[in-house]
């Protein structure tokens, strides 16, 4: 079996229902390492970009707005994003997850635990998880920039950038 990596996010109804503890307790029964976290304010282009394979469907907007956390409002309006490594993680961490469908998921998984559909019909099921390596791939380079991991799992380049750069004052 393979060393994986997977984007593990925790959505914005996690945040609100202060699921995160649980969340990354249960998710540490898979024994995986953390390579990088952080909290993110989810941009309309991040999230209409990770969602990009889903752009042709009738939930498309409101799943959109879901990950953004619009309709929980700050300070809830964010994600929690996680890069986890190891052997076979990726179906590891998907079992631990649940089906989509937060009503057809185990109800001992975390989607079957606390998701719900909501009454416009988007599933509310409190993580994002990776489902396969190639879509790992794509999602943790969204998502992370090389110096935001503790490993270097993918090549990297050295580029001359003139971009203006925040820094603490
Ligand atoms: N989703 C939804 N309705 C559907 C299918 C998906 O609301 O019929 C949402 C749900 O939040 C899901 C996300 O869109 O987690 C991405 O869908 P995908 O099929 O990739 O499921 P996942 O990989 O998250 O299990
Ligand atoms: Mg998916």
């Amino acid at each position: 079996m393979a060393v994986e990596r997977l984007l593990i996010l925790i959505k914005p109804d996690g945040v609100k229902k202060s699921l995160t503890g649980n969340i990354l307790t249960k998710l540490s029964e898979a024994k995986l390492t953390i390579i990088g976290a952080k909290a993110v304010k989810v941009s309309r282009e991040l999230a209409a970009e990770h969602y990009k394979q889903l752009s042709d469907k009738p939930f498309f907007n409101e799943l959109i707005d879901y990950i953004q956390g619009k309709m929980y409002g700050a300070p809830y309006d964010r994600v929690f994003a996680f890069v986890y490594q190891g052997e076979d993680a990726i179906a590891r961490m998907r079992r631990i997850a649940g089906a989509t469908n937060p009503e057809e998921a185990d109800p001992v998984s975390i989607r079957g635990a606390y998701g719900r559909i909501t009454t416009k019909g988007v599933y509310e099921n409190v993580v994002h998880c990776s489902s396969d390596t190639s879509e790992a791939e794509r999602e943790i380079k969204l998502w992370f920039s090389p110096e935001e991991l503790t490993e270097e799992i993918y090549p990297t380049k050295i580029i001359d950038t003139t971009i203006k750069k925040k820094v603490w004052a």
